[in-house]
């Protein structure tokens, strides 16, 4: 009998371990109610804004979108206050980071550097296309440590990753850090710095790069509509690069990648301002309702500039995750990210809050 070949490095990959879904836990736990603090989507939901585009968008579904996305470049464009030459939108950020890998990176010669933990979708998918991966360790506090990360580098480092803020601790760093490390690398190698949580930030303008990258030319800003902008269904994300590797990745994507009803959500989340600044009033006035709560139950919490707080219960992490599965809450085990004993609670509604808050201490008082 004939078979297929498969390529080894496609073999020898572990997939993606996504949060686990409402419905799985609504089935085995017997309840009716369930609440998922685990993706980092928004608390708010979909924008009316979008849902009113989306269905008077449904009659177009059959068309083909316009290949590279103009009218939602151009949108993003004023948005951000960038040319829209500079801006590649793509299905979800991760086709992005995917595209610019297999774009920047020869298998078998160069390699990719990052930090450990990182999300794992760069190491996924450096793997994937044959390329090494290296990776050193956040310092004990979590912070970046350049040094390190420089000393991973070699003429053969065709990109750097850096994820600001951080995921999973929340941890971030004004520009000028991201603006040093860029001088510092080898010449060819891109820096790519992975926005997806910016958004949350308490001072946007201190933490984004996009500012300064015309005067750069060797970084790249992801962006996503996945988490703020209420998205992550519809996969919408893009890239702010150097216009010659724009132009580039445009020429050689998926040309239809960005459907058109994600392409048209898209320019609604960006006219929906109300949506904007409430998410962004729910996301840090809960951010900081959890880190108070949390430490007054005794665990230890890592400052976060994002959507999400990682935290050590002082009971066992895995203990804890199972009981708020058992009260209906979601949040995410750290287990992939080499946190064993950590958790990830996405900031949630005022009242998910504090259903997760009276949870916790339900557990914690028992334990
Ligand atoms: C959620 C997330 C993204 C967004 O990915 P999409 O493909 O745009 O949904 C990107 N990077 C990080 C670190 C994330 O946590």
């Amino acid at each position: 009998m004939h078979g297929i070949q498969v390529v080894p490095q496609a073999r020898g990959l572990d997939s993606y371990s996504p949060g686990l879904s409402i419905e799985e836990i609504k089935e085995k736990y017997g309840l009716s109610q369930v609440i998922k603090m685990a993706s980092n989507e928004n608390p708010l939901g979909t924008s009316p804004v979008v849902r009113d585009s989306l269905a008077s968008n449904a009659e177009f579904a059959f068309r083909y979108p316009r290949s590279g996305n103009p009218e939602l470049r151009k949108a993003l464009a004023s948005f951000l206050g960038i040319p829209s030459t500079c801006i590649v939108p793509g299905n979800g950020s991760d086709e992005i980071i995917d595209a610019l890998i297999r774009i920047l990176a020869r298998p078998g010669v160069d390699n990719i550097c990052a930090f450990s933990p990182c999300f794992s979708i760069y190491s996924l998918q450096s793997r994937l296309s044959g390329v090494e991966f290296r990776q050193a360790e956040l310092d004990s506090s979590l912070c970046f440590d350049w040094e390190k990360l420089l000393d991973l580098t070699d003429e053969y480092t065709r990109i750097v990753f850096v994820t600001n803020p951080d995921n999973p601790s929340g941890y971030s760093v004004f520009s000028e850090e991201i603006v040093h490390l860029a001088q510092k690398l080898p010449a060819g190698c891109a820096l790519i710095v992975d926005e997806a949580y910016a958004d949350f930030a308490r001072d946007v303008n201190r933490i984004s790069v996009i500012p300064q990258l015309e005067k750069l030319g060797n970084v790249v800003v992801l962006r996503t509509f996945s988490k703020l902008f209420g998205l992550a269904g519809m996969r919408l994300g893009y890239g702010v690069m150097p216009e010659d590797l724009a132009d580039c990745l445009l020429r050689v994507k998926l040309p239809f990648s960005v459907n058109i009803l994600a392409d048209q959500a898209g320019q609604a989340a960006l006219r929906d301002g109300d949506f904007y600044a409430e998410t962004r009033r729910v996301v840090l006035a809960g951010r900081e309702y959890l880190q108070g709560h949390l430490e007054d139950l005794g665990c230890r919490v890592w400052p976060s500039q994002a959507n999400f707080i990682m935290f050590t219960p002082p009971l066992s992490g895995r203990a804890v995750f199972r009981g708020l599965l058992e009260r209906g809450i979601i949040v995410r085990p750290l287990d992939s990210y080499g946190f064993a004993d950590s958790l990830r609670v996405s900031v949630g509604t005022e009242w998910e809050n504090e259903r997760f808050v009276f949870s916790m201490r339900e557990i914690i008082h028992a334990g």
